[in-house]
């Protein structure tokens, strides 16, 4: 019997996966990263990889080496990248990096050493998110640099890429702007006597609202887990994950009854109180406090009093409830439940925020 659980259907990863595979000529970078945002990184990636996905993307260089000792062999790009990481154990293991930077780069060469191969490099453009990225000013000593490197045989250049900024408000000019700026940049590259396979750009926005963005490789992550990057649009994708708990116990209490630390919540007539064993140690946010949405009991309810971090309690009314009886926080939302997008607006977050939350804590996380 379980408590609570979070539970992953990994054919609905297929599903996604396949749809956005079909809906582009580029190949597919399935982003797997923060533990597949939070849907746990090696069954994700499995089920990207059933569907058809070409290449993993993750952040860290140990996330790419988890999934390379979990023997997964196809190409694996990794882009967050501080100074001083045993980079050489990635170009070893066949990881792919992005190169953002004239010290990375040259981190990268040294790695290549090392490892005694070649290093596989993504460079990256900052086209306007001021995040990773060289800018548009440092582009040209880059390629220069990495052009020499590839000459050198210490490295290959195998893609330039960049991020968008606005991809999830469709028609926002930003988004043309730094279509623009990688275009130019593409431009440079070609000048440099570099002739990179993979230009790569689009996140699940782009994938989804601009094939002009798709060039060789798309980088899907939220879409995957069937959830939007857009407010208010499906796309026909199908959510994965669900969380739930069994309700620990239920009491009557009087009108006038303040519930949980703080008291934030007074019942306003006698109530059945429902205490769901979760909390913000597995994910609920502390923010759901009075705001967040549960279904309980044949009704959606919403979370009485603050969040604490192991439980909750729900005020269902005179509606009967008993203990064991099962609450959901957020699911596809097929059956009447709340979605993640549900949470994320009561919450005042973002659907990818809600779900990575839910991964990688005490609660167990069931596939189906
Ligand atoms: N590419 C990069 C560089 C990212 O950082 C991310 C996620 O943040 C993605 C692709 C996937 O983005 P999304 O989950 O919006 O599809």
């Amino acid at each position: 019997m379980w408590q609570a659980e979070v539970r992953v259907d990994l054919d609905a990863i297929r599903e996604n996966v396949t749809r956005l595979r079909a809906g582009t000529g580029a190949e597919l970078m399935a982003v797997v990263k923060a533990d597949g945002y939070g849907h746990g990184m090696l069954p994700a990636a499995r089920a990207a990889l059933d569907a058809g996905a070409d290449w993993l993307g993750v952040c860290t260089l140990d996330e790419a080496l988890e999934l390379r000792r979990a023997g997964i062999t196809v190409p694996v790009l990794a882009w967050l990248l501080s100074p001083g990481l045993p980079l050489h154990e990635g170009v070893a293991a066949g990881v792919d990096l992005g190169a953002a930077s004239l010290p990375q780069l040259h981190e990268m060469v040294e790695a290549a050493r090392v490892a005694g191969r070649a290093a596989h490099l993504h460079l990256k453009i900052d086209t306007g998110l001021s995040r990773g990225g060289a800018t548009v000013a440092d582009w040209p000593r880059l390629l220069e640099a990495a052009a020499k490197a590839q000459a050198d045989g210490l490295v290959e250049v195998v893609g330039v890429w960049s991020h968008f900024v606005y991809a999830d408000s469709p028609g926002h000019p930003t988004t043309d702007r730094q279509l623009a700026v990688f275009r130019e940049g593409l431009g440079m590259v070609e000048q440099a006597g570099l002739r990179p396979r993979y230009r790569h750009l689009a996140n699940s926005a782009a994938t989804l609202t601009r094939p002009d963005t798709h060039f060789d490789l798309v980088r899907p992550g939220l879409a995957i887990y069937g959830l939007s990057p857009v407010t208010g649009e499906r796309y026909g994708l199908r959510p994965a994950m669900s969380a739930r708990a069994r309700v620990m116990l239920t009491k009557r209490v009087p009108a006038d009854s303040g519930v949980s630390y703080g008291h934030t919540y007074t019942t306003q007539r006698d109530a059945n109180l429902a205490v769901v064993p979760l909390g913000y140690a597995d994910g609920v946010p502390r923010h759901a406090s009075n705001v967040g949405p549960v279904q309980l009991a044949g009704a959606r309810r919403t979370i009485s009093g603050r969040v604490c971090m192991d439980q909750f309690v729900l005020d269902c009314g005179d509606d009967p409830v008993a203990a064991g009886e099962v609450a959901t926080l957020f699911g596809p939302g097929t059956d009447g439940e709340p979605t993640a997008d549900d949470w994320a607006e009561a919450v005042g977050t973002i659907n990818y925020e809600i779900v990575t939350r839910f991964g990688g804590t005490r609660v167990p996380r069931v596939y189906d």
